[in-house]
């Protein structure tokens, strides 16, 4: 029940709510309205696409509480979009833009109660689609199911509200191939992150940085987080590739860096040395927000970067963009949307 949550100690864990959706399409590529239902276990066949061959991708976003109370999302129609890349990639029925908006709002309305109060934490929704049906030959699932859950969460990596993370540069393991799936958030891209993650928490470490797994030279991501790193007052990025997850955090962070703080923006092949030369590094997500880097250790060398301390452009940043989210200053980009004064679409937006 909403009224038990502990607020002050949500972490990342998760906390069920009242309600879920399931809807399912087979193969005639028609996805049905679909139901709410109580939160609870789902029926699948063991030899369902999803669990023998990995056909599924994800997506997470958050609803926050505003100083007055209102609820609402950031930006949903971009996870949206990037459902449906992720959907073609793997063979899969992409869900209509409206159908994913009029959900994502519809499963935040319902479970309301479990939006935590200002500055506790959020609402994670977590739109989920698999290939349900069951095949046992390699090939693509005859039925597919979207399902959407959600649960509060407070910060990603436990502690306070903006503490900075040691990382290790993963030296023995890649993340991902060129013209493999990096850049969709399929679910076999995360069990493949377990070992090395595990291994740098064996160590000390909260995170993982991922290099191109053909020079082991540039920065792909900060572990299921985009990189960021400031020198001489210029914000700099990985440029994306098939590689890099497009995070919808990344490219808001891009833009309030150029629009509101003036700042030059450089997205480029991001070498591993210039990172370790930067003045700040933080990775971004709608999980992790921002978080600041404390330190990077590569080859056995830790640099640390404002004596582990916060950053001021990352402070400005995250200020900025939580706030945003937050409702607590202005959305000059009309990023937010608010769940009660949704209407619900029906007309079909322009597809990706
Ligand atoms: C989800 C994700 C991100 C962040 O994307 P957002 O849209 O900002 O949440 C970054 N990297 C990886 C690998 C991810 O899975």
């Amino acid at each position: 029940m909403a009224k038990d949550i502990d607020w002050k100690n949500l972490t990342f864990r998760l906390t069920p709510t009242q309600t879920m959706y399931v809807a399912k399409t087979n193969l005639s590529h028609e996805w049905e309205e679909g139901q709410y239902i109580p939160y609870g276990p789902i029926s699948l066949s063991p030899a369902a696409g999803v669990l023998n061959y990995g056909q599924g991708v994800y997506e997470g976003l958050k609803a926050h509480r505003t100083p007055d109370g209102r609820i609402i999302l950031f930006r949903p129609e971009k996870n949206a979009e990037r459902f449906q890349q992720g959907a073609k990639r793997l063979c899969m029925p992409p869900i209509s833009i409206k159908q994913f908006i009029n959900t994502v709002v519809q499963i935040v309305q319902e479970n309301r109660e479990y939006v935590p109060p200002l500055g506790m934490g959020s609402l994670y929704v977590r739109p989920c689609l698999w290939g349900s049906g069951a095949v046992l030959g390699m090939a693509a699932a005859p039925e597919y199911s979207f399902v959407v859950y959600a649960s509060p969460v407070g910060n990603y990596f436990g502690g306070g509200k903006i503490v900075p993370v040691k990382f290790l540069v993963s030296e023995a393991y890649n993340r991902s191939v060129r013209k493999g799936t990096g850049n969709i958030k399929c679910i076999g891209n995360y069990a493949a992150t377990l070992l090395p993650t595990s291994l740098a928490k064996g160590e000390g470490y909260m995170g993982t940085i991922f290099l191109d797994a053909i020079e082991e030279t540039y920065i792909e991501e900060a572990g299921v987080a985009n990189f960021f790193c400031i020198k001489n007052n210029k914000l700099l990025t990985p440029k994306l590739n098939e590689c890099i997850l497009s995070g919808v955090t990344r490219e808001s962070i891009i833009h309030l860096a150029r629009e509101v703080l003036g700042l030059e923006v450089l997205e480029i092949p991001l070498s591993i040395k210039t990172a370790l030369d930067a003045d700040e590094c933080f990775c971004s997500g709608t999980a992790t927000v921002v978080t600041p880097i404390g330190s990077i250790t590569y080859q056995g060398q830790e640099k640390v970067y404002n004596e582990a301390s916060v950053g001021p452009w990352t402070q400005k940043l995250y200020e900025l963009l939580l706030g945003i989210q937050q409702g607590v200053i202005e959305d000059p980009f009309k990023w937010t949307m608010d769940i009660d004064q949704f209407q619900e679409i029906t007309a079909d937006l322009v597809e990706a």
